[in-house]
C-alpha cells in the first residue's frame, strides 16, 4: 500500500491550487465554495424537475454525488485498488498535500460529475487515471 502523508492542518483550499488540470481545478473550486450545481440545487432554482440522483433516486447533493451513491463508492474502490491507497471520505472532501494523489482524486470527481446519468465505466476510469 502506498502511504500518503497528509499535513496536520488539512486545508482543501490550499490543496485545490495543486490540481494540475483546469476542469478539475474549477470543479473542486465550485465544490469548496458550494457553487456546484447538483440536482438538489438545480431543483431549487427550477432548472430540473427533481432533486433526485439519476441513478438511485436518493437526493443528489454533493455528498451523495461524490461519496455516497453506489456508483461513487464503486469508482473510489476501483481507483483505490488500482493505486494501492485507501481513499476515504476525508481525503475525497479535503484533498491532500500529495499532488499526485490530489490529481487522481480530482479527476475521479470530474468523471463522477460528468457521468451523472449512467454507471461509471470502470475500465474507462482506469484508463483516464493512468494518463
Ligand atoms: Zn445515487
Amino acid at each position: 500500500m502506498r502511504k500518503y502523508n497528509n499535513e496536520v492542518d488539512n486545508n482543501p483550499f490550499v490543496y485545490a491550487r495543486n490540481i494540475r488540470l483546469p476542469k478539475e481545478k474549477q470543479l473542486q473550486s465550485f465544490i469548496l465554495h458550494d457553487r456546484f450545481y447538483n440536482n438538489k440545487r438545480l431543483a431549487k432554482i427550477k432548472l430540473v424537475d427533481s432533486m433526485s440522483c439519476l441513478m438511485c433516486h436518493e437526493t443528489e447533493d454533493n455528498d451523495h454525488l461524490f461519496f455516497k451513491c453506489t456508483r461513487a463508492t464503486e469508482a473510489w474502490d476501483t481507483v483505490s485498488k488500482e493505486i494501492g491507497c485507501t481513499i476515504d471520505i476525508d481525503l475525497i472532501k479535503n484533498g491532500t498535500s500529495d499532488k499526485w494523489l490530489n490529481n487522481i482524486i480530482s479527476l475521479t470527481k470530474l468523471i463522477l460529475s460528468q457521468n451523472r446519468d449512467k454507471p461509471i465505466n470502470q475500465s474507462m476510469l482506469l484508463l483516464k487515471i493512468k494518463k
